[in-house]
């Protein structure tokens, strides 16, 4: 039977296959523990299938009648997609990446200032965007290359994966109560289950701040930019960089529209809520306003924003730091823990890093009702700093992006070497090395 996803969100026309997995009730092992998921969006879909592909019973409960994703791109990092990879997922997510660049990648590897040598591995390369030439400055490599599909292309890869007698749909969790050892929750339709761990996944709430930046989102057909910039900037996921702004695209949908995405920044209002509409995402703005949060653009960025019409227009956001993922039986992940900034775009690969630890922890043979809060300690101890830290970074990385980095500014040497500092640091982590320490940490506690 069809898993029901909202086809309405998607901006692209894109082929739905949510078929979920017939249920195979001899693969169902016998429960050691009950485990909640809470929320379906990428993170909380990501979770049930790294416990589907561990073998795993779980239960996903969704406010929502059926999956959805707004209409937008979303990238995955190298250190996610190492996490994808072990889920059995990996190689299909790169496939269905590398399809939406379709004739972009092959001109980018022909072409293209680094004498045809990029190889699809560009993540982005960096442009002054208020001067007259706009020459490239600096190019950013990760494995594998800028890997990004729509996001509801990305929902319909994991659905296909798993099976749909684990998902209850308009399931809004309204409370829960600590017990002994589980959690009772309690949803708005009047209903009560108990479980011995409940991993809520059900991202980003009112608590957000303000970052004082906002971002325009929209797709323009490939043929015009081509004729108003260029084969080569088409081809190149590139970063135009100015004071308090700077604009991101690359050629999506097998390179028939170049999606393009428009900061703009007000870095002296600090982290403060600045946001004053009612939801986080206007649809169909007046194209006038973002080229008047442009005026004095170069002419190659200018001839790119003229070309979009009627775009998005997001609120960017991101969460305090809390003091604790971990409450007794209750683990928080995903944004409902560390809601970021998208200036690295890797908020949903570092909510796939903490499904990657918690999945090895959850499988551990020592698991028990009486065990796995030490188990959600050692998700905590491994996984907040980290990123905690990311976060961090992502809000500060909207700086050098906008020329606007103590002791960096316009210095392109300095810009280089803390944008491939930082952006390594992100990817290069040893997913390994976390899972071992996590599961070492909880090893010793049950001695
Ligand atoms: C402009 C922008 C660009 C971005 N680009 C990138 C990128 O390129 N790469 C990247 O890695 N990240 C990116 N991110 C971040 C990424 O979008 C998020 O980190 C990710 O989508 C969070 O997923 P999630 O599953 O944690 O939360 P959500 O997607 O918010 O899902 C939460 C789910 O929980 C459900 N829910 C909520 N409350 C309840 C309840 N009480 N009971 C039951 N269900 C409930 C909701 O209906 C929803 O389905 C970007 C973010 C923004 C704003």
């Amino acid at each position: 039977m069809p898993l029901p996803r909202d086809p309405t969100t998607a901006h692209e026309q894109i082929t739905v296959n949510s078929l979920l997995n017939p249920a195979s009730p001899a693969a169902t092992p016998e429960p050691r523990v009950k485990i909640s998921i809470l929320g379906g969006g990428i993170v909380g879909l990501c979770l049930a299938l790294a416990l589907e592909s561990l073998s795993v019973p779980f239960t996903l409960y969704e406010s929502a009648a059926r999956f959805s994703e707004i209409g937008a791109r979303i990238m995955i990092g190298w250190n996610a997609l190492r996490c994808l990879e072990e889920m059995g997922v990996g190689e299909e997510y790169v496939r269905l990446a590398r399809r939406s660049w379709g004739e972009a990648l092959r001109d980018g590897r022909k072409g293209g200032s680094e004498g045809g040598s990029w190889k699809g591995e560009v993540f982005f390369q960096y442009r002054f965007g208020g001067t007259q030439r706009g020459e490239p400055f600096c190019t950013l490599k990760m494995p594998g290359g800028q890997l990004n599909t729509h996001r509801a292309e990305l929902l319909d890869l994991l659905l296909s994966h798993l099976p749909q007698e684990r998902v209850r749909f308009r399931k809004q969790l309204v409370r829960f109560d600590q017990l002994e050892h589980g959690v009772r929750l309690e949803f708005a339709d009047v209903t009560q289950e108990d479980a011995d761990v409940l991993l809520a996944a059900d991202g980003i709430r009112s608590t957000a701040a303000g970052t004082g930046s906002y971002a325009y989102r929209a797709l323009v057909p490939s043929h015009l930019v081509r004729a108003a910039v260029g084969e080569e900037i088409w081809a190149m996921p590139t970063m135009w960089l100015e004071h308090s702004r700077h604009v991101v695209h690359y050629p999506v949908s097998g390179g028939r529209y170049l999606n393009v995405v428009v900061f703009k920044s007000d870095f002296t209002k600090g982290r403060t809520p600045v946001w004053d509409k009612p939801e986080w995402v206007e649809h169909d703005v007046d194209e006038r306003e973002l080229l008047r949060d442009y005026e004095g653009c170069g002419p190659q960025v200018r001839a790119i924003l003229e070309l979009v019409k009627r775009p998005s227009r997001w609120a960017m956001f991101d969460l305090p730091d809390w003091p604790y993922f971990v409450e007794g039986n209750v683990a928080l992940l995903g944004d409902a823990a560390h809601a970021m900034t998208p200036h690295m775009g890797n908020g949903a690969s570092q909510g796939i890093e903490d499904v990657h630890l918690l999945a090895h922890l959850l499988s551990h043979p020592n698991l028990t009702k009486s065990t796995v809060s030490a188990a959600l300690n050692a998700y905590e101890l491994v996984r907040k700093h980290r990123v905690q830290r990311v976060k961090e970074l992502s809000y500060d990385t909207g700086r050098p992006w906008e020329l606007s980095a103590p002791g960096v500014g316009d210095d392109t040497r300095e810009f280089e070497r803390v944008a491939r500092e930082t952006m390594d640091w992100v990817w290069r982590v040893d997913i390994g090395k976390q899972v071992q320490r996590a599961v070492t940490w909880f090893e010793l506690s049950l001695e």
